[in-house]
């Protein structure tokens, strides 16, 4: 679990536990994230106590692995890490001059 903190008015935030949305219903919550435009989503809710407000939260492990971009490798084809400077299959340099 997060230790997170209302932006609002500093208190700790509660967890609520792990929804799954469904999205389409929800886009208005996180419509503008690129990942969210089809099936259901696993989120944290962490709710302030204080002031009530509602925070949802991407389970870290699942944030993790798509927030780096990927990039394909003009060599082998095979698609990784986008900020490689190499590529960690065939070890295509990127960078190399
Ligand atoms: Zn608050
Ligand atoms: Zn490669």
């Amino acid at each position: 679990m997060k230790d997170l903190i209302c932006l609002r008015c500093g208190t700790p935030l509660r967890c609520a536990g792990r929804e799954k949305l469904q999205l389409g219903q929800t886009g208005w919550i996180l419509g503008s994230l690129p990942k969210l435009l089809s099936g259901a989503l696993e989120v944290d809710i962490y709710i302030c106590p204080m002031c009530g407000k509602l925070e949802f939260y991407l389970p870290a492990e699942e944030f993790a692995e798509e927030s780096i971009p990927q990039r394909k490798c003009p060599v082998c084809r095979r698609s990784h890490d986008f900020d490689a400077p190499l590529c960690p299959f065939c070890k295509h340099k990127y960078y190399a001059r």
